[in-house]
């Protein structure tokens, strides 16, 4: 383990992520790979040691990134892995998407010609084809116009190389019945769209669809790979339905106790005077804040872990600092750890409980633990 300052860190256990993995394999048919979604630095997990693991002692061959410099790093991590681009890369830089090897998602024929046009070497692609996500890729009332769109693609663009289609699911996190059939139309949208290029002879290494709540709920074996991102991370697509059991989450976020006083009633507590003891209280301040990550709005809502109970935050949280309240914990002093994210004496305080403090999802949790917060590696 690195030195680093003991202020406010995250830990990551590899060992867990190794662990989430198994699950997944086990979820999967045989013929569907992972592809690991690596995005936003891991989900915030840091995307160096994630993505060595999951390549070097997991086996994982496919990962999926947001953009061009998202890619690269990984490519720079593992010169042997598949890496798809899934947003948009602007295409003045499609030469470097050909020279790193990497995979672009395609959402429309005028940004494959953009491609095409702006690289010497042809531009490995997967099409994204929009069949309810609504948020990009190629749209049409019917497979076969969809194919009909794809073929031109592949026949006209000689300089983009096409090795799959995909599509995103907007729902696959819901478990009401409207919902599951929508999924179903989405689904066979682009199943029956493969289906079609195949009647027609083009038979593409690659059809994917699912992400980590149909990897979970609605696992399919005719989609190649499958796109697991919050699952990898142990959290969960929908706080309101259960995860596979196995699954754990990988990341802890923890800082230390700065200073503990007593406070008599009347005494106001932080910013904005928005706290006010009703009684004698023991207050602690912990070495987090707002510019790491742990939201302003936790203020007077969030709870710690300090030797192994919970604290409610007092008053606004800072930018670098907070108030909780210890009356129920005597024991807590200057210098003591305590968890924001994690488990700590039996009771544990995950991502997704912590998102829900505040009207938000797990996965906004991990990705905003700010780059001040060091990511150790356990
Ligand atoms: C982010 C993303 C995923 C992964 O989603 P999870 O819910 O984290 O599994 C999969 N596919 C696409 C296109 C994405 O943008």
């Amino acid at each position: 383990m690195k030195p680093y300052l003991k202020r406010a860190w995250a830990e990551v256990s590899l060992e867990k992520l190794k662990g989430n993995v198994s699950v997944i394999k086990k979820l999967n048919s045989p013929g569907t790979e992972i592809m690991a979604v690596v995005k936003a630095d891991a989900y915030g997990h840091g995307d160096e040691h994630i993505v060595r693991c999951l390549a070097d002692e997991c086996g994982i061959k496919y990962f999926a990134v947001s953009n061009l410099d998202e890619a690269i790093a990984v490519r720079n991590f593992c010169p042997d892995v598949q890496i798809l681009i899934l947003g948009y890369t602007p295409p003045e830089y499609a030469h470097e998407i050909a020279m790193y090897n990497i995979i672009q998602g395609v959402v429309s024929t005028e940004y494959a010609l953009a491609l095409a046009k702006n690289s010497p070497q042809p531009i490995r692609c997967h099409i994204k084809i929009d069949t309810g996500m609504g948020r990009i890729g190629l749209k049409h009332d019917s497979p076969k116009a969809c194919a009909d769109e794809i073929c031109d693609m592949i026949n006209n663009i000689k300089n983009i190389s096409v090795e799959g289609i995909y599509t995103h699911f907007a729902v696959a996190d819901s478990d009401s019945p409207d919902n599951i059939s929508y999924t179903d139309r989405q689904e066979k949208f682009i199943l029956d769209t493969y289906d079609e290029l195949v009647s027609r002879g083009i038979k593409l290494p690659h059809v994917h669809f699912m992400n980590s709540a149909a990897t979970c709920y609605r696992n399919n074996s005719r989609s190649t790979l499958s796109r697991a991102g919050i699952i990898l991370y142990g959290l969960h697509p929908d706080i309101s339905l259960p995860i596979p059991e196995g699954l754990e989450p990988i990341m802890e976020l923890k800082a230390v106790i700065s200073h503990v006083k007593t406070v008599h009633k009347g005494d106001c507590i932080s910013y904005g005077r928005t706290f006010t003891a009703d009684r004698d209280m023991r207050i602690a301040t912990v070495t987090i804040g707002y510019a790491d990550g742990y939201s302003r709005l936790l203020s007077s809502k969030g709870e710690i872990l300090v030797h192994g109970k919970r604290c409610r935050i007092v008053g606004r949280v800072c930018m670098d600092q907070l108030m909780m309240d210890v009356s129920d914990v005597p024991e807590a002093a200057s210098g003591d750890i305590v968890t924001m994210i994690g488990s700590e004496g039996g009771d544990s305080i995950t991502a997704d409980e912590l998102a829900s403090m505040y009207g938000t999802i797990g996965y906004e949790v991990v990705c905003g633990i700010s780059k001040r917060v060091p990511r150790i590696y356990i």
